[in-house]
């Protein structure tokens, strides 16, 4: 059989045939069949989300399949394509499968992957007009689209890699602001090394590390994050934020204040209204990371929880976490439509101002790329195609997913539940049958997800809880995005972290 699909792919098509070709198409159609019944058989009938063994064993089985290497000196031909997706497809992880629950990673829309099949077969690209067109309208309309479901009346704002890049952008702009009321009229221009006084930006302790990347990419340097402390349902506590912009020293000050809606490890979302209400009262730039929170917004209780995040200056959204995209799919959003203004930029090989004025106008101003997917037409696919109702559902699912989780977790006496879930994330530890002292919990919890992965093919998250006297707890953590998943499944998939405690705690004595 495989022999044959390597044959048949030899008649296919020559090695430099082009996508959007004629030859291309016609070869695509076939060579797009069996790259799916590749992936049906080697990853949807595994029943394991990873492949089972060591880091090594997987290593070598997929370095087996590259005879020849990735860079051979005469090309393979289109034959070699089986082999390497083969490889590739085997030492995969399978997010749709039953036993994960591990990450932010979601499976992703069918409807969105044939969508990106299309944008990767035109290759489309958004920053100049004459390279994609017909992406750069979908994309202002989503943008306008999105900023609308948070509750913008009209906003700015961009398509983006990722959070990590919405959350550099969005304090690029913050940044550009403040300086501007210190008198520095363009810091994009200028830069800050003139500038002797200290930047603050103010973030929960569980803000995402982007955060701080950011701030260290922006020349604010990562030491001005001040990390606020957390209440007990890990939300940044809007009193202590309070007290630190009021007691800022004079060479002190503030360039935003950041809440999380969703932190990465609890999936806690800040008290949003507040946190507007006090960086409005010190007239500081409130920018939300909405990652992994931003849209629930498609459920009540999201909505709920998120509530007043149409009060911040800019927003972070991940459409590859809730949202069910191939990555890259992720938004920054904008409250005042003009606050991009110092990344315009004109250059005659992309964007010449006259062919601008014309109307020939790309988005090569909204980011620091240049080239870039049209990333849009996956997304619009899958709204469409679902609906606000549809989404709903998804995220709905979830959410279920994790309050069914807490409360099996709860009831389990070898397990003990830390928090209870306001968003899909659920965080809990094994509890040894014999006391043992904290370094041995953590031990076994920290070897249990290993364990799960090698042996079970399995994949669960870990959370690091650090005290103020320095001392760390280990946790494990489900995280529920896969709306598919039965309560069935998550009843294996607690009885695995179980088996696995149970054999780990042997180990340990
Ligand atoms: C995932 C995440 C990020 C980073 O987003 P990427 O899309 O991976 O770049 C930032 N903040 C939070 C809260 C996240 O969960």
């Amino acid at each position: 059989m495989e022999a044959k699909i390597d044959a048949t792919v030899s008649d296919l098509l020559p090695a430099s045939a082009l996508a959007a070709s004629d030859d291309g198409l016609r070869s695509l159609l076939q060579l797009t069949e069996i790259s799916v019944s590749e992936i049906l058989k080697l990853l949807c009938e595994r029943n394991s989300a990873l492949p089972i063994g060591q880091p090594g064993e997987v290593e070598n089985q997929v370095l087996d399949t590259l005879p020849g290497g990735v860079l051979p000196d005469q090309g393979l031909g289109i034959a070699s394509w089986p082999e390497l997706l083969r490889g590739f497809v085997s030492g995969s992880v399978n997010l749709a499968a039953e036993n994960v629950a591990a990450n932010l990673h979601a499976p992703v829309l069918a409807i969105a992957a044939a969508a990106d099949f299309v944008a990767s077969i035109t290759n489309q690209s958004v920053d100049a007009w004459e390279s994609g067109p017909s992406g750069i309208v979908l994309e202002r309309a989503l943008i306008t689209a999105l900023g609308g479901l948070l509750g913008y009346s009209a906003n700015g704002g961009t398509l983006t890699s990722g959070s990590t890049q919405a959350n550099l952008l969005a304090l690029l702009h913050a940044r550009q602001r403040v300086y501007r009321s210190r008198g520095i009229r363009d810091v994009f221009s200028s830069g800050i090394s003139h500038d002797c006084a200290r930047p603050r930006i103010l973030a929960s302790k569980l803000a995402h590390v982007s955060i701080k990347r950011a701030a260290g990419a922006l020349g604010l340097g990562q030491d001005s994050v001040i990390s606020v402390p957390v209440d007990r349902r890990n939300r940044m506590i809007p009193e202590a934020v309070a007290d630190i912009l009021s007691a800022l020293n004079d060479d002190e000050y503030p360039v935003a204040v950041v809440g999380t809606a969703g932190t990465t490890d609890f999936g806690s979302v800040d008290p949003l209204n507040q946190l507007a209400e006090i960086a409005e009262a010190h007239s500081v730039w409130f920018h939300v990371d909405a990652a992994y929170g931003g849209m629930s917004i498609f459920s009540e209780r999201g909505r709920e929880c998120v509530k007043g995040i149409e009060r911040a200056d800019s927003v972070s959204m991940d459409l590859h976490k809730l949202g069910w995209q191939p990555a890259p799919a992720a938004a920054m959003l904008l409250r005042d439509p003009d606050a991009a203004e110092s990344l315009d930029c004109n250059v005659v090989c992309v964007n010449p101002r006259d062919d601008e004025e014309a109307g020939y106008r790309g988005l090569f101003s909204e980011t620091l790329q240049t080239t870039r997917r049209a990333d849009v037409l996956k997304i619009v696919a899958s709204l469409r195609t679902l609906g606000r109702d549809g989404m709903r559902r998804l995220v709905d699912s979830c959410l279920d997913l994790a309050d069914y989780a807490a409360a099996r977790i709860a009831e389990h006496s070898q397990l003990c539940l830390e928090n209870e879930p306001q968003l899909s994330v659920v965080v809990f530890h094994y509890v040894p049958s014999v006391d043992c002292v904290e370094q041995e919990r953590n031990a076994i919890n920290v070897a249990i997800r290993r364990r799960l992965m090698r042996d079970f093919g399995s994949s669960v998250g870990r959370v690091e809880v650090v005290d103020p006297s320095g001392s760390s707890r280990e946790f494990l953590k489900f995280t529920f995005v896969n709306p598919d998943l039965s309560r069935r499944s998550v009843d294996e998939l607690i009885g695995l972290v179980v088996q696995a405690g149970e054999i780990e705690e042997k180990n340990f004595r």
